[in-house]
């Protein structure tokens, strides 16, 4: 019996309690007013046990929160369609389609809602669902592999096939041992028959062996089908073939281990491998060593011709060290110009040392890239297991410091770490820290040490020369300093301070009414660079000096980094105004076809020359000579570190214009030094 709301009307509730869809009606508050048959079937209840109940003795016992019923009572949201959870008389819980639509009545008044539900079907049908099995066996790009309880195969998918090689026709009726490679572990097929056995598949990487022959990774999963009586009927194997894979991993491992320009171990491997061999060195009270070996001015190599250029010429180093190695030496490569070689079983220090010595012969003979002849020379550091170091890190950093000692000395050969060097490398680093911080703290003063000349005895100009006042260790030398800051690279930040401090102290003096001699400032080769004269300009400009009140002293070492270059910003610099001086002349490289080009105006003896004057001939003709050559090319001479009147008259007698040495003055403060140039002190010239 249905019950009919009085608010439809008898014929078309009629039609409805017909429709083989479930629909069910309620008022306003959602009490269920009508219930049809196919209401009925679906949820078990029949009309008198649902009509007159709330709708949510419907709903599937979690999902009462979400209520869309009661919130599609709004007017106006007729007609929605949502998907919701429903609870069957038997407890079940189904999902439904569901379609509301809002009731009117002839006034349009809303009346009720009627609800209409279609079950969502969650199964399929049997067919289907074996059409769905099968094609998902069959489209799957694992390879599958069925077999029976005599383990012949009954079934295989197209990615067998594929990955095997042999059709369906060929592997039916076969066993699986048909894709045996024979490198299976001993016990796969016990492990196999345990795992079916048991409840889980077996699972497992094996190498199989495809129709043409060829071997493969694969990753397989075997399991059991068992019968209802639980006896195993079938058995299948789903593998895929992971030799993509492996290639992948393989190729990774190679480039994690192995540097890609020259196919060397690289800086991880090397560790690996050498920690290994120390290992086992050091229970056989072994002997080992590590050559750190860094190319010199390779990347002058690098930026004359380029890094194709380049990466060809390391590519030909790397195998003319690895010829002259034994095999069991290991040759890395830890990049841009660093090789590094673990001996591992030298029995005397000295032998390492001949091994070095065998690697830069190595590398004496001419390289041809392309056609171009390059030579190419090496500095090599060596650190000796168990002295010098018991781990790789330990003897690589040690090879390290002495590679490094050697490159400062601009020398190509090798060197073996001694403590002394690690002692020094430390105080290296220390220093460096508190040069920093004497930058910052203003710890650093500039002294001046008068020139006179040697005509008039009267001061002509003076040298500032850099001075630091340590907190705890007192007046600091530059001989001491100044290398360090050079290699770190923090001569630029000091160089500038230099610069600045002595334009600042020539302001002050200038605007003091004194009569300010020319002053000059030392610069570092690396100072010198193109943007230098800008750079000179803007420190000029903001103390207001004519260029002409500053003098630079150079040295030869500026020539290192390329002859025309150094040249073209000599240039630059006279252009402005500021005039050159040649500082330590016969110590460097003392090139004197470049001297020639130099637009320098004054040449400064060195202080080594003149030592030996006037008792050593050897220095007295090169301090002759260079007097000689200077009054040529008519520059003025300046002779440094004169602290005898001896060396002063025959320097004088020689032809030299000026004298800087303790003879006179050593370098004192600004305020010392004003004092001299107002009172007019004078030299003594007899
Ligand atoms: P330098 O430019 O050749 O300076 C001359 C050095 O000789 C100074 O040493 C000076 O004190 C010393 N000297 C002068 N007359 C005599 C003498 O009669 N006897 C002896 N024994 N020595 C004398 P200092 O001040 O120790 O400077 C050493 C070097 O440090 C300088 O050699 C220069 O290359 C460098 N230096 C000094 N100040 C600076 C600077 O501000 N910047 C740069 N880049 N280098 C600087
Ligand atoms: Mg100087
Ligand atoms: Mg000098």
């Amino acid at each position: 019996m249905t019950s009919m709301p009085q608010e439809l009307r008898p014929n078309a509730w009629r039609i409805i309690e017909q429709l083989p869809v479930p629909i069910l009606t309620m008022d306003m508050s959602g009490y269920l007013t009508s219930w049809n048959l196919a209401a009925q079937a679906l949820f078990g209840y029949t009309a008198q046990e649902a009509i007159g109940r709330h709708v949510l003795f419907l709903y599937a016992a979690d999902s009462a929160a979400d209520d869309p019923e009661l919130i599609e009572l709004q007017p106006g949201t007729s007609g929605s369609v949502m998907e919701v959870w429903r609870r069957k008389k038997s407890g079940e819980n189904f999902k439904a389609m569901l379609t509301l639509s809002v009731l009117h009545d002839d006034t349009q008044q809303p009346l009720g809602l009627l609800a209409q539900l279609s079950e969502v079907s969650q199964t399929l049908p049997p067919q289907d669902r074996q059409k769905l099995h099968s094609s998902i066996i069959e489209d799957s790009d694992q390879g599958i592999l069925i077999t029976d309880a005599c383990e012949r195969i009954v079934s295989v998918n197209a990615a067998f096939t594929t990955i095997t090689g042999y059709t369906a026709q060929e592997a039916l009726g076969q066993t699986a041992d048909l894709l045996r490679s024979g490198v299976h572990p001993a016990d796969f097929r016990a492990q196999v028959r345990a795992a079916m056995l048991g409840s889980g598949p077996w699972q497992g990487e094996i190498i199989g062996k495809r129709k043409n022959g060829e071997l493969f990774p694969q990753s397989v999963s075997i399991s059991a089908v068992r019968n209802d009586a639980g006896q195993v009927t079938h058995a299948f194997s789903i593998f895929s073939d992971i030799s993509i894979l492996r290639a992948a991993e393989e190729r990774m491992q190679h480039l994690t281990n192995f540097d890609s320009l020259t196919g060397l171990p690289n800086r991880t491997h090397f560790h690996q491998v050498v920690d290994v061999a120390l290992a086992s060195a050091r229970r056989h009270d072994g002997y080992g060593a590590i050559l750190a070996l860094n190319l010199r001015r390779f990347h002058a190599v690098n930026d004359t011709f380029g890094h194709e250029f380049g990466d060809a010429l390391l590519r030909q180093i790397s195998q003319r060290l690895r010829e002259a190695l034994r095999d069991e030496d290991v040759l890395s490569r830890f990049g841009g110009d660093e090789f590094v070689v673990a001996l591992l079983d030298v029995h005397k220090r000295e032998h390492s040392g001949i091994v070095a010595q065998k690697l830069l012969t190595a590398l004496k003979p001419v390289f041809n890239i392309e056609g171009v002849e390059v030579h190419t020379s090496a500095s090599i550091g060596i650190s000796v297991f168990p002295e010098d170091g018991t781990d790789v890190a330990t003897l690589l950093h040690h090879a390290d410091i002495a590679v490094k000692r050697l490159k400062t000395e601009e020398d190509s050969g090798y060197l073996f770490y001694s403590l002394e060097m690690d002692q020094k490398a430390r105080e290296r680093w220390q220093l460096e820290g508190e040069l920093r911080q004497a930058l910052a703290d203003r710890q650093l003063q500039l002294h001046y040490q008068p020139k006179v000349s040697l005509r008039s005895g009267k001061i002509v100009g003076a040298e500032a020369l850099i001075r630091w006042r340590h907190p705890t260790k007192g007046m600091i030398a530059p001989g001491f300093f100044i290398p360090v800051a050079e290699e770190t690279g923090l001569i630029l930040d000091l160089g500038d301070w230099v610069l600045q401090e002595a334009c600042r102290q020539i302001s002050v003096w200038r605007r003091s009414g004194l009569e300010v001699p020319l002053i000059s400032v030392n610069l570092s080769a690396r100072q010198f660079d193109p943007l230098l004269p800008t750079r000179m300009q803007a420190v000029l400009e903001h103390y207001q000096l004519p260029a002409a009140s500053l003098q630079l002293e150079i040295t030869e070492s500026l020539l290192m980094r390329g002859a025309e270059a150094a040249i073209q910003i000599m240039n630059a610099l006279v252009a402005m105004g500021l005039a050159l001086s040649m500082d330590d002349f016969g110590t460097g490289y003392s090139s004197l076809a470049y001297l020639k080009k130099f637009p320098i105006n004054t040449l400064k003896i060195d202080r080594s020359f003149v030592m030996g004057i006037p008792a050593d001939q050897n220095d007295c003709a090169i301090a002759r000579a260079i007097v000689t050559m200077a009054q040529q090319l008519r520059q003025e001479i300046v002779a440094e570190g004169i602290e005898t009147r001896e060396q002063m008259r025959f320097l004088r007698a020689l032809g030299c214009d000026q004298l800087q040495g303790f003879l006179f003055s050593p370098g004192v403060d600004a305020q010392a030094f004003e004092t001299m140039v107002r009172t007019q002190q004078r030299l003594a010239l007899d």
